[in-house]
């Protein structure tokens, strides 16, 4: 009877030992799958109450040489600090409907051919701005005139490029991101690129533009959606990605013609390259959209759901290494670098 009873003694102590040991398992998991979640969301020092701002990329890792004299004297000065002392949070925008480019180049003469880099330290990043356009003269006023104190009061060192497709055929968002990435190489080695639309202002100057280890969405709300994010992948608007991150996936697919898609098709390479999708709080992470109609020469695309279902297949050979076009033109505005290009017409 002893025996029996030590036996199932035993037994139940083994029980409760497994037991124990699988409720340990249990909790080491759940606590590195949340932790693992959770980095995504938390930045890795310290800002300001509700505030958030991406780490500081390393640029030695990325660009170890130089692009001139002028640099190594900048590379000297210090280092401007993580978060600005002259953000001011959510700022009034000006949508004055008389204005003119006149009186914006007037406001801004510290910008000198597109071009402005803060005098009292060295920027974090080299910040290329990339804006395609056809026909939106007004909107680009308004971003210029909005973007340009922005920018500044992020003691950015950045450039704005805005990249006009020539002809009145079908127009092509992501192929002129393209060209824009590839020709504003050619003039500097850009460490993050923003890739914008011409009609969204944003709201709060802690929405940094500078780039995160992960490529970053920018728009989580917009006025006319209720400052909601419209769709959990929703990745079109403005979305910034180092260098490196957008030569990773090839770019952006060169064959969405007409409006949609090709911001979806972008977030399938990334997540393709297993990188993940970033983004700043809803409550600074605001837009304003400037109304306007439909353009002609943008009409939805309807073939944009069959594209979709082939990135896995085409994404290697469908981008920035099989991007042709024509370039007619780059202009160096005071307030914009102003590329014209023909990058012709579908191939259906
Ligand atoms: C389109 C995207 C667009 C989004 C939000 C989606 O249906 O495919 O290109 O950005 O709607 O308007």
């Amino acid at each position: 009877m002893m025996g029996l009873g030590s036996t199932i003694g035993n037994f139940f102590c083994s029980i409760r030992l497994l037991l124990f040991i699988v409720v340990c398992l249990m909790i080491v998991g759940w606590a590195s799958f949340y932790l693992r979640d959770s980095a995504r969301l938390i930045p890795t020092y310290k800002v300001p109450d509700r505030f958030w701002r991406c780490p500081p990329l390393d640029r030695r890792s990325e660009d170890k040489t130089p692009s001139s004299v002028e640099q190594t004297v900048k590379e000297e000065s210090e280092i401007c600090p993580a978060l600005s002392p002259n953000l001011k949070g959510t700022i009034p925008l000006s949508f004055e409907p008389s204005l003119n480019l006149k009186e914006v180049q007037k406001k801004y003469p510290n910008v000198d051919n597109g071009r402005y880099h803060p005098a009292s330290c060295r920027a974090q990043q080299r910040v290329a701005i990339l804006i395609p356009h056809r026909n939106r003269e007004k909107h680009l006023l308004y971003l210029l005139d909005n973007l340009h104190p922005f920018l500044q009061r992020q003691q950015l060192d950045y450039g704005i490029y805005v990249i006009h497709q020539a002809g009145d055929g079908k127009f092509n968002r992501a192929k002129l991101l393209n060209v824009g990435y590839l020709e504003a190489l050619k003039e500097e080695k850009w460490d993050c690129f923003i890739l914008h639309d011409v009609d969204l202002v944003p709201e709060n100057d802690f929405n940094t533009y500078l780039c995160d280890t992960e490529p970053k969405h920018l728009v989580v709300g917009r006025n006319v959606t209720g400052y909601k994010l419209w769709y959990k992948g929703y990745f079109g608007g403005v979305t910034a990605m180092t260098r490196n991150q957008f030569a990773k996936v090839n770019g952006y697919s060169n064959n969405y013609w007409g409006w949609g898609g090709e911001d979806d098709d972008l977030r399938l390479r990334v997540t393709y390259n297993k990188m993940t999708v970033v983004r700043p709080p809803p409550e600074i992470a605001r837009y304003t959209m400037v109304f306007h109609t439909r353009d002609s020469g943008n009409e939805v695309n309807n073939r944009r759901m069959k594209l979709l279902k082939e990135v896995s297949k085409v994404w290697k050979t469908d981008g920035l290494n099989s991007c042709t076009y024509r370039l007619l033109s780059v202009e160096h505005e005071p307030l914009y670098i102003n590329i014209t290009v023909d990058i012709g017409k579908p191939q259906y």
